[in-house]
């Protein structure tokens, strides 16, 4: 018999350490993968300080927030919703579409009509920082510093500080992926997608295949960062189905982002970021541009990292 993989926890950004501590006490306490990766999105979703995912989240260009989220044990077993309006708590959103319904997705108004039902409370998804971003933006001030896009600030260790360098206001998505004490393997991922969108814009976060895929035959991949770049490449399938094909998970990351730079020649302000994990709980994470971190709880603890490579190292063009 294979021995089960090891437990972990896997999550984007310093921004997920309390939301790892937790899904990793979940783990450790018999709790399931989902638990634990839908742990790591709650407590984002919850904190008004990152402005990239929930309640704190950055506004359309319209002023309205929209939130994503997806969950995935299996290409069988998934739910998502996107465009929800008003409804705080999307990743629980999502599980529930793949628990209660025959769909994997449900969007805007009867994403949170869904959510009325299932007894979900309406909430403003709007902080009162997000709103002040917002205004300054549409004054035509920038809201944010353009090296802000796609840099980690957060819980960073000195060691992350200095290879990252300056402080940047925290935003991007957080996914996470996670194996349990039985070898089951999670993902979910929640955002409020790229600041001052377009109304009605969807990114890669809340589609299986691209801002999230897993398959317990091969592994999982979660991406962050410009979804239309990762939309273009099904990043997180391919991720996947590079492991299936025998790449290492640094591999299958690597063809990603590559594959991401051949076709789309990235604008300096666009990052991606991807982790991947094997179904034998190898795992790696690499980003195009400087600035990403991953955070990792497992037996040896809960820390922040700077990712295994980063494609272009100098950030530039
Ligand atoms: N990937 C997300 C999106 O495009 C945003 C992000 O990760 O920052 O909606």
């Amino acid at each position: 018999m294979p021995q089960s993989p090891a437990p972990i926890v896997l999550a984007t950004w310093s921004f997920a350490i309390q939301g790892a501590h937790n899904g990793w006490a979940a783990l450790e306490s018999g709790g399931s993968a989902l638990e634990a990766v839908c742990t790591v999105a709650r407590e984002a979703e919850a904190d008004p300080t990152v402005d990239s995912v929930g309640f704190g989240g950055l506004p359309d260009a319209t002023g309205r927030m929209s939130l994503d989220a997806c969950v995935m044990l299996a290409p069988e077993r998934c739910g998502s919703v996107c465009a929800v309006g008003h409804h705080l708590r999307v990743t629980d959103l999502a599980r529930l579409v793949m628990e209660r319904t025959p769909h994997v997705m449900l969007a805007g108004d009867g994403a949170d009509s869904f959510a009325d039902a299932m007894g979900m409370p309406r909430e403003c998804l709007l902080s009162p920082q997000a709103c002040c971003a917002w205004e300054r933006w549409r004054a035509g001030e920038s809201a944010l510093h353009p090296k802000d896009q796609g840099v980690d600030s957060g819980a960073l260790t000195p060691s992350l500080s200095s290879l990252i360098g300056e402080r940047h206001v925290p935003h991007d998505t957080i996914g996470a992926l996670a194996i349990d004490t039985h070898g089951v393997m999670a993902g979910a991922c929640s955002t409020s997608g790229l600041p001052f969108k377009l109304a009605g814009r969807v990114g890669d976060s809340p589609i299986p295949g691209h801002g999230l895929y897993v398959d317990p035959e091969a592994g999982g991949a979660v991406a962050t960062g410009n979804g239309e770049l990762v939309m273009g490449v099904s990043g997180s399938f391919l991720a996947v189905e590079c492991m299936r094909r025998g790449s290492t998970p640094a591999e299958a990351v690597r063809e990603v982002l590559e594959r991401i730079e051949r076709r789309f020649q990235p604008l300096v302000d666009q990052q991606i970021a991807v982790i991947a994990l094997s179904r034998d709980g190898r795992w790696s994470a690499g980003a195009l541009r400087p600035g990403f971190a991953v955070t990792v709880a497992d037996s040896a603890g809960i820390r922040a990292v700077a990712p295994d490579f980063v494609l272009r190292e100098n950030g530039s063009q």
